[in-house]
């Protein structure tokens, strides 16, 4: 049985100070919340703060990147030794954002995911296909490719810790999220290849995430599949009583 994890993303917004006043208001509003597993990834630098805040709180919190080295002369850099050392718990890999504006690869997003592993860091690997690519029917061949790029080299392990959130690229912050059906129909897709590299029972254990303009008013109708085990939230994380809408979309 996998437990559901809703995620919020705040990509580069919100200083120290904004990231605590967003918890003073969203750990009273989920305190009684243990249906499913929630986690934030800050920015860097509230990641400590953001860290001790939620401590004593059912709430993991993650980076939003980092460097698949310990430690060298890569200036700007976040090492996965220095994250753990900070009690960070989970690793957020290969979002469309990274693999953008930072040239983030197919390659480095593999090298990620193995350091995150043997750090003990919960790894969240993004795939998704362009516009382009799904208008040209190549969804299914981009999401095969990245998850097996990703799981190169990787050994299968029960209970699994490695997440996949499917984040078609023309559904990022754009308000027009994917269809229940495509992202069922992804999620599938996802299992299915990590099935292939990793074993069935591995992949069963899986958990797959869909990220893409999730919102309160929609969370429930992709929570309702069998295939969506949670969400990845961007925009609709950044205000407390949204995410803790979203959150709470059961109630
Ligand atoms: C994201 O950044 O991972 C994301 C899903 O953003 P949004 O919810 O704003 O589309």
């Amino acid at each position: 049985m996998r437990k559901p994890l809703i995620a919020a993303n705040w990509k580069m917004y919100k200083t120290p100070d904004e990231s605590l006043a967003f918890l003073r208001e969203f750990l009273p509003l989920v305190k009684d919340h243990t249906r499913d597993d929630i986690a934030i990834f800050p920015t860097m630098s509230s990641l400590a703060y953001v860290i001790g805040a939620c401590k004593d709180h059912h709430v993991d919190v993650g980076a939003q990147t980092m460097h698949w080295l310990n430690e060298g002369p890569y200036t700007g850099q976040t090492s996965p030794t220095m994250l753990a050392s900070i009690g960070c718990d989970h690793i957020l890999l290969g979002h469309s954002e990274r693999r953008i504006y930072a040239n983030e690869t197919d390659d480095m997003v593999n090298w990620k995911l193995k350091a995150a592993l043997a750090h003990g860091l919960v790894p969240i690997v993004c795939v998704g296909e362009s516009l382009e690519k799904r208008q040209s029917g190549l969804t299914e061949a981009v999401l095969r490719w990245q998850i097996s790029c990703a799981l190169n080299g990787i050994k299968a392990s029960i209970p699994c810790s490695i997440t996949i959130a499917y984040e078609p690229v023309w559904a990022i912050g754009t308000g027009s999220s994917a269809t229940p059906a495509q992202v069922g129909e992804a999620h599938q897709i996802i299992r299915r290849e990590v099935a292939a590299r990793l074993g069935q029972e591995c992949a069963d254990d899986t958990r797959v995430i869909y990220g893409g303009s999730v919102k309160p008013d929609n969370i429930a109708t992709f929570m309702a599949e069998e295939e969506i085990d949670g969400a990845l939230v961007g925009g609709a994380s950044l205000d407390p009583h949204s995410f803790a809408d979203i959150v709470r979309y059961k109630e």
